[in-house]
């Protein structure tokens, strides 16, 4: 499968099947958390990177395989949205099952008009809100020349005036850097003007390129809570399981992952676990495999061990 990867679970999305549309990594912004690495070079003109109807059969493919789908969510290595046709895409796939999408994009790219339309037929979207200022903006997310602060959040507004799905805007919060009571009380006043369905709130757990990125205290994150949930609904996600049991090859299912993104490996130990019971050999027989592509490493995070793809940190 070169397009589609999971089923991936989460709380906020349940069994997820993703489809990942570009080349790695393909982005307008370079955000300091980014748990793809540093944007080398940036992307902005948009275009289709793969054949669509490419993309398509593969994504009719793993649809057939997997029959307990809640979401079939458009993620992956970079900015989803410089994928020209990706409305062409979700309408079509809105034909082939009643399982709705979902698309998770940092949303630099909605001042485009073109842009706005292609999402028209999603049934979510979750776009990227780190900041509420320009200043903030520029040394979270990092965005390419021309990508103001201004420009993310109008495209925001304009997005939400025509978009009947649901809008969930994503917020990283970063210890230290945007968890202040004034940088929450900025970003709450601009997610008023945006009036989405809610705000999800996320946390950097994952290996990030920048040492400065680090997880906000307890009492930060129920701050956070507490100021925006003045003008939205606010869910702190939790993550959900990794459920591998209907990958009809395991390693080429535990690839497709760690190749968007790190995954801790007690999570993937036990996911392998999961589908072998009483097979004990089998966890590390997937792990050596994964070694032998060498395209894969361990690294330390917090203690803890991640699997990751090489040369992204
Ligand atoms: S928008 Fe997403 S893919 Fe792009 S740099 Fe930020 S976190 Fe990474």
């Amino acid at each position: 499968m070169k397009y589609t990867f999971g089923p991936v679970s989460s709380k906020r999305l349940g069994q997820s099947l993703g489809v990942d549309l570009l080349p790695p990594k393909s982005c307008s912004w370079n955000c300091v958390y980014c748990q793809l690495g540093k944007t080398r070079k940036f992307v902005t003109d948009r275009q289709e990177f793969f054949p669509r109807e490419e993309v398509l059969d593969e994504i009719r493919q793993a649809i057939a395989a997997n029959s307990a789908l809640d979401w079939i969510t458009f993620v992956g290595s970079g900015e989803t949205m410089l994928y020209k046709g990706i409305g062409w895409l979700i309408g079509e796939v809105k034909k082939l099952t009643i399982t709705p999408v979902a698309v998770i994009t940092n949303g630099s790219l909605f001042y485009l008009p073109e842009v706005r339309e292609e999402l028209l037929a999603a049934d979510a979207v979750l776009p990227s809100l780190n900041a509420g200022s320009e200043a903030l903006h520029t040394q979270i997310d990092r965005p390419a020349p021309g990508l103001t602060f201004r420009r993310h959040v109008d495209g925001l507004v304009a997005f939400r005036r025509e978009y009947k799905g649901r809008l969930w805007i994503e917020v990283m919060l970063l210890g230290g850097i945007n968890d202040s009571d004034e940088a929450l009380h900025e970003l709450a006043s601009v997610i008023k003007e945006i009036n989405p369905d809610m705000v999800h709130l996320v946390l950097p757990t994952r290996p990030a390129p920048e040492q400065e990125v680090r997880l906000p205290s307890e009492e930060r994150i129920e701050q956070a809570i507490a100021i925006l949930s003045t003008v939205a609904t606010v869910i702190h996600p939790v993550k959900g399981t990794m459920d591998l049991r209907s990958a009809p090859d395991m390693l080429e299912a535990v690839t497709a992952i760690v190749s968007r993104h790190p995954v801790q490996q007690l999570e993937l130990q036990k996911a392998i676990a999961d589908c072998f019971p009483g097979e004990k050999d089998k966890v590390s027989a997937v792990m050596q495999d994964m070694l032998a592509t060498g395209r894969f490493k361990l690294v330390d995070h917090d203690g803890e061990p991640y699997w990751v793809l090489k040369g992204i940190f």
